[in-house]
C-alpha cells in the first residue's frame, strides 16, 4: 500500500499528469471541489488529504485505475525506442538547453504571461514526447504574472497573489553535497546569488532560477517576482539572471550542451557568457565569437518594434561594468554586438540585434513572419535584397494532448488508438474521420458547448461585475422565460488573448447596430465569448476591456455577450474546445504566428482570421473562413474599417447561414465538412510534435 500512495506523490510532481486524461481525472476523482479550489493542483490537493483517506480509497475502484496509470507513467519514462532516437540519436546524450523568460505549461504554475509561455511550454512536452534530450531554463517568479480582476467600471485591476514553492511540484536544485546549489552573477558593481529549483515536464526537465534568496539585498531578490514586472532596470536584471545564470547554471550542474536555443531574445545575454568562457581560454575575440555562434540558435516573435527589448548605453554601461571589465571586454565592442548601426554606439542596445549576431541561424514563427523579419532584419546582415538575410521561418504549433480536453481526447481514442496518430498525418486523419459518422461529430460539439456554458455560469458567479447576467440566467432557469441566455444551439464566437492594441479585440462592434442584428437575429442568433489580459502598463489595452464590457452591459447584449476575467491555460482550454468558431482579427502582418487558433481544431471548431501568423499557410478556402485577403492600409482608421467590413460580410453572409443550413434531421452537414477538413488539413501539422521535429532536424543538429 505504501509504494501505491508513493506513486500517487511522484505522479502529482511530474506535470507528464497534465497531458494524461487518466491522470487527471484521477486527481479530481478524489476530491472534485478541493480540485477546483487549488486551481488543479495536484500537490496542494495531496496536501488536503489525509494517509487515512488514501489508503482507505486505494482499497476500491480507485486504486486500480492508480495502478494503469502509474504503469503508463513508468513506461512513458523508460521509453527509449523513440522519435529522437532514431533521427537525432546525438541528441539523446547531449543537451539542448531551451532558454525561455517565460513558461505555460499548466495553469497551477504561475510562470507566464501569454502566447510565447504557452509555446515555451508546448515545446519542453513535445521533447520530452519525442524523446529529445532538452532542459528548458527560465526563472522563478514568486508573484507570478498577475491576477485580473475589473471593477464595476470594467477597468482591469492587478493582484499578485505569491505561489509558495512547497505547494507546486518544485525540487530543489542541490550539490554533491546536498546543500543548495547557487550561482552567481555580476549585475552593476555588485555579484547576484540565484538558487534554482527544476520542475519534472515528463522526461524533460525545467530549471528555474531564483534570486530571492537572504543572501541578495531586497532589490535583488524582487528580480525573481513578476513575470515582465517593473521597468527597463528589473527588465535587464531579469535578463541577465536569465541568460548569464542559466549558462552557469548548466556548467554547475555538469550538462553537455549541444546547443543554446534562445527562444525570443530575452535570454541573448546567454552568448556573452560563452564569449567570456573563450575568452578565458585565450582565444582571439573573433575566433570566440564564431565558436559562440556555433553553438546558438535564435527564434524571433514579433514584428512589433516594442517587443523587442532595446536598453540605453547608460544602463548597459551601469549594469555591465564591472562584469565586462572581469571578463576582458572592451565596452565599446560590448556594444557593437548589440547596436542596429555599428558606426554609432551611441543608440540602443538591442537584444534581438545580440541574438542576430551571436548565433548560428534565426528564424521566425510563421512562413509570412519570416519574409517581415527578413525586411525588419536587412541592416543588420547588410544584405541586398530580404531574400539574402538568413533568416528561416518554422510555424509554431501547440502540444495536442495538452489542448485536447478529456471528453475530446476519449472520443478520438474511439476511432483511433491515440491522437498523435490522429495528428501523424492528413491520411492518417482522413482514414480515422471516416469511420465518425456526423451525427458523432455532432454531438461532440454539443457536449463541449454545453461544459463551456456550464463553466460560464459557474465562472460568472464569482464575477463582481457580471453578477447581473449570473443573476438573469438563475432566474430565467426558474421562471422557464422564453429569454435566451447562453444557449448550445446558438452559433458561439470566441476572441480571448492577450489584449495587446495590435490584436484590435473591439474590431466586432465597430457597427453596433449591426452587430445588434446578427445577435439577436430571430432564427440564425450568434453569442460571443471575450477574455484577455492588459499588460498591466498598457493603459490602452485596457481601454480596450473596459470598451467590451460597457457593451457587454447594453440591453441587446446582455447574456450574449460575455466577458470573462482573468484569462489563463485553464479558462483557455475550456475557451477553446467549447466554441464553434474562434475570431482573430489583428492588423496584418503583426500576428507573428499566434497559436490559440490551432487549439480549437481537433474539438470541432473553426478559425475565422485575417489572414495573418500561421492562418495564410493553413487556410484552403475549406478550412475555415479568412478575414479579407490580406490588403493592408497605411491609415490605421482605413484598414480598421475595410477589416471590420469584411469580418461582418464574410459571418453574416457565409459562416451564419452555414451553421443554421440543417438537413432533415437537423445536422448541418455543410459546417462539418469544413470541420472535418479542418482536422484533416490543421491537425496534422500545426502541432508542436510536427514543430520540434522541425527545429531538430533543421537547427538543432548541426549539418
Ligand atoms: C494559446 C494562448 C495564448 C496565445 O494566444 P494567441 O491568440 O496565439 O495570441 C495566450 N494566452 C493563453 C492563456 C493561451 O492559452
Amino acid at each position: 500500500m505504501r509504494h501505491i500512495i508513493e506513486a500517487l506523490q511522484k505522479l502529482s510532481r511530474n506535470l507528464w499528469w497534465s497531458w494524461d486524461t487518466e491522470a487527471k481525472e484521477l486527481f479530481k476523482e478524489l476530491s472534485p471541489l478541493i480540485w477546483e479550489r487549488v486551481n488543479h493542483n495536484p500537490v496542494e490537493l495531496l496536501h488536503h488529504i489525509s494517509q487515512d483517506e488514501l489508503k482507505a480509497r486505494l482499497d476500491c475502484e480507485f486504486g486500480k485505475k492508480l495502478e494503469n496509470v502509474t504503469k503508463r507513467f513508468e513506461a512513458y519514462l523508460a521509453e527509449k525506442d523513440t522519435w529522437a532516437s532514431k533521427h537525432a540519436p546525438s541528441l539523446t546524450e547531449k543537451t539542448v538547453a531551451y532558454f525561455s523568460a517565460e513558461f505555460g505549461i499548466h495553469e497551477s504554475v504561475r510562470i507566464y504571461s501569454g502566447g510565447l509561455g504557452v509555446l515555451s511550454g508546448d515545446h519542453i512536452k513535445s521533447a520530452s514526447d519525442l524523446g529529445l534530450n532538452l532542459v528548458g531554463i527560465t526563472l522563478f517568479y514568486k508573484e507570478g504574472y498577475f491576477r485580473q480582476c475589473l471593477n464595476q467600471e470594467g477597468w482591469q485591476l492587478e493582484d499578485y497573489p505569491l505561489q509558495y514553492p512547497e505547494s507546486l511540484p518544485l525540487e530543489k536544485v542541490t550539490d554533491s553535497d546536498g546543500k543548495d546549489l547557487i550561482i552567481s552573477v555580476n549585475i552593476a558593481q555588485s555579484e547576484v546569488f540565484a538558487q534554482a529549483w527544476y520542475l519534472n515536464v515528463g522526461r524533460a526537465k525545467l530549471y528555474l532560477l531564483d534570486t530571492n534568496i537572504p543572501a541578495n539585498e531586497s532589490h535583488y531578490r524582487d528580480i525573481c517576482s513578476r513575470v515582465y514586472g517593473g521597468d527597463q532596470n528589473m527588465r535587464i536584471n531579469q535578463e541577465i539572471v536569465l541568460g548569464i545564470g542559466g549558462v552557469k547554471l548548466l556548467k554547475a550542474l555538469g550538462i553537455d550542451t549541444a546547443v543554446y536555443h534562445m527562444n525570443e531574445g530575452h535570454s541573448a545575454f546567454l552568448t556573452v557568457e560563452l564569449l567570456a568562457e573563450q575568452l578565458e581560454k585565450g582565444l582571439e575575440p573573433e575566433e570566440a565569437k564564431e565558436l559562440v555562434k556555433e553553438q546558438c540558435v535564435f527564434t524571433t516573435h514579433t514584428p512589433v518594434a516594442a517587443g523587442h527589448d532595446r536598453f540605453s548605453r547608460d544602463m548597459i554601461r551601469y549594469t555591465f561594468d564591472k562584469y565586462l571589465q572581469n571578463n576582458g571586454i572592451a565596452f565599446d565592442d560590448f556594444m557593437k554586438l548589440g547596436s542596429e548601426d555599428p558606426s554609432n554606439l551611441h543608440g540602443l542596445f538591442t537584444m534581438t540585434v545580440l541574438a542576430l549576431n551571436l548565433s548560428r541561424s534565426a528564424n521566425g514563427v510563421s512562413k509570412l513572419h519570416g519574409q517581415v523579419s527578413r525586411e525588419m532584419w536587412q541592416h543588420i546582415f547588410s544584405a541586398e535584397s530580404p531574400e539574402q538575410v538568413p533568416i528561416g521561418h518554422i510555424t509554431n504549433g501547440v502540444h495536442t494532448s495538452s489542448w485536447s480536453s478529456g471528453f475530446t481526447e476519449k472520443f478520438w481514442r474511439r476511432y483511433s488508438d491515440s491522437l498523435d496518430t490522429l495528428t501523424s498525418t492528413p491520411e492518417e486523419a482522413s482514414k480515422i474521420l471516416a469511420k465518425v459518422s456526423d451525427e458523432e461529430l455532432w454531438c461532440l460539439r454539443y457536449h463541449l458547448k454545453r461544459s463551456l456554458i456550464d463553466f460560464i455560469y459557474r465562472y460568472l458567479s464569482n464575477q463582481l461585475f457580471h453578477q447581473h447576467v449570473y443573476a438573469t440566467y438563475m432566474e430565467m432557469d426558474s421562471s422557464k422565460s422564453s429569454k435566451n441566455p447562453l444557449s448550445p444551439d446558438v452559433l458561439t464566437i470566441g476572441f480571448a488573448r492577450r489584449f495587446a492594441t495590435y490584436k484590435r479585440a473591439p474590431l466586432i462592434f465597430s457597427d453596433i447596430d449591426r452587430l445588434t442584428r446578427i445577435v439577436n437575429h430571430p432564427t440564425m442568433p450568434a453569442q460571443i465569448i471575450f477574455a484577455g489580459k492588459a499588460h498591466p502598463h498598457d493603459d490602452a489595452g485596457k481601454h480596450y476591456i473596459q470598451q467590451i464590457v460597457e457593451h457587454t452591459r447594453l440591453p441587446q447584449f446582455k447574456g450574449k455577450i460575455i466577458f470573462l476575467e482573468n484569462y489563463n491555460l485553464g479558462v483557455a482550454k475550456r475557451m477553446i474546445s467549447g466554441v464553434d468558431v474562434w475570431l482573430n482579427n489583428p492588423v496584418r502582418p503583426m500576428e507573428a504566428s499566434g497559436t490559440s487558433g490551432q487549439k480549437t481544431v481537433l474539438h470541432g471548431g473553426l478559425n475565422f482570421s485575417i489572414p495573418d501568423g500561421w492562418w495564410p499557410e493553413a487556410y484552403n478556402g475549406e478550412n475555415g473562413w479568412s478575414i479579407g485577403d490580406g490588403e493592408q492600409f497605411d491609415n490605421p482608421d482605413e484598414q480598421n474599417r475595410h477589416d471590420a467590413e469584411k469580418l461582418y460580410d464574410v459571418l453574416e453572409n457565409q459562416i451564419i447561414p452555414t451553421f443554421y443550413n440543417r438537413n432533415v434531421d437537423n445536422i448541418p452537414v455543410k459546417w462539418l465538412k469544413k470541420v472535418r477538413e479542418a482536422i484533416v488539413t490543421i491537425g496534422p501539422v500545426y502541432n508542436t510534435h510536427r514543430m520540434v521535429k522541425d527545429y531538430t532536424l533543421q537547427y538543432y543538429l548541426k549539418n
